[in-house]
């Protein structure tokens, strides 16, 4: 088996939900929920340019569908392809772009990751037993103001400025995606979605009803419906994926004897969190 393909010693579930909310005409919104991938992108621009922009990005990921993990490199390549389609847009869809959140179910030297990506302002989240943890980071005009000390996170919340991003996928901006390799724990459970979740819901009820809902599919569907109760003034999707077994992984360095897998140098070339 190529190391492309290599097995990933972990068994994941997932669920997706979305919803067009309740004052938008269109869901602009996208999602793939397909093992090993699993990401949310949320489209912008009019004439229906964003759902162009937000399922053609993941068409590009989709190729990966079944296999039983992807590289960082590959998910580079992916992504960068997407760009130049996306760049390609022409006519009323010129100027369309798209968020992109998720992770990717990487392994490296036999030890399953989460791969996650970002660009704009969906969100990846990881619940463990550490709590709920936002892991991308969004590149927002609020973000860079909270991070400057202008705006606390709840300021941040109800800013006017709230929706604009700084980085995404085309809409002529700058589209270089973020990185994070995150150890998959058991028990882990993903969250990714649109500003349409994290902008009616706040991290802590999210938690809760992660937490009420242990199926991924149930959880995406609850999670969905409490924006909509909270009025979903924008597309609302979310993607839950459980870490339903990982194999132990450590084992073998308890008498300190551990031998490096022939495939962990062919995965060197990834590279650390860009
Ligand atoms: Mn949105």
């Amino acid at each position: 088996m190529s190391a492309d393909a290599e097995a990933a010693p972990v068994v994941l579930s997932a669920g997706a939900a979305t919803d067009v909310g309740t004052t938008r005409e269109h869901n602009e919104d996208s999602f793939l929920c397909e093992s090993p991938l699993f990401l949310v992108a949320d489209g912008m621009g009019g004439y229906a340019a964003g759902e162009v922009a937000s399922a053609l990005v993941l068409e590009e990921f989709r190729a990966f569908a079944g296999a039983g993990s992807v590289t960082v490199a590959q998910m580079k390549e992916a992504f960068a392809t997407a760009a130049v389609k996306i760049a390609a847009l022409a006519g009323d869809r010129s100027g369309a772009g798209t968020t992109l959140s998720g992770v990717g179910l990487t392994v490296l030297g036999g030890v399953g990751y989460w791969a996650v990506i970002n660009v704009g302002d969906s969100r990846t989240y990881r619940l463990s037993g550490d709590g709920l943890e936002q892991i991308s980071v969004d590149h927002s005009v609020v973000q860079e103001l909270v991070e400057a000390g202008t705006l606390t996170a709840s300021e941040a919340r109800v800013d006017r400025r709230r929706n604009v991003v700084t980085r995404a996928i085309g809409a002529g901006t700058h589209s270089e995606p973020d990185f994070w390799l995150v150890p998959i724990e058991r028990g882990d459970r993903m969250v990714v979605c649109s500003d349409g979740l994290s902008g009616e819901v706040e991290d802590a009820r999210i938690a809760d009803l992660l937490r009420s809902e242990p199926t991924a599919q149930a959880a995406a569907e609850r999670l969905v419906h409490e924006a909509l109760l909270r009025g979903a003034r924008d597309n609302v999707t979310v993607v839950v994926v459980n870490a339903e077994h990982v194999a132990p992984h450590g084992a073998d360095d308890v008498d300190g004897d551990t031998v490096p897998r022939a495939d962990a140098d062919t995965n060197a070339n990834q590279g650390s969190p860009a």
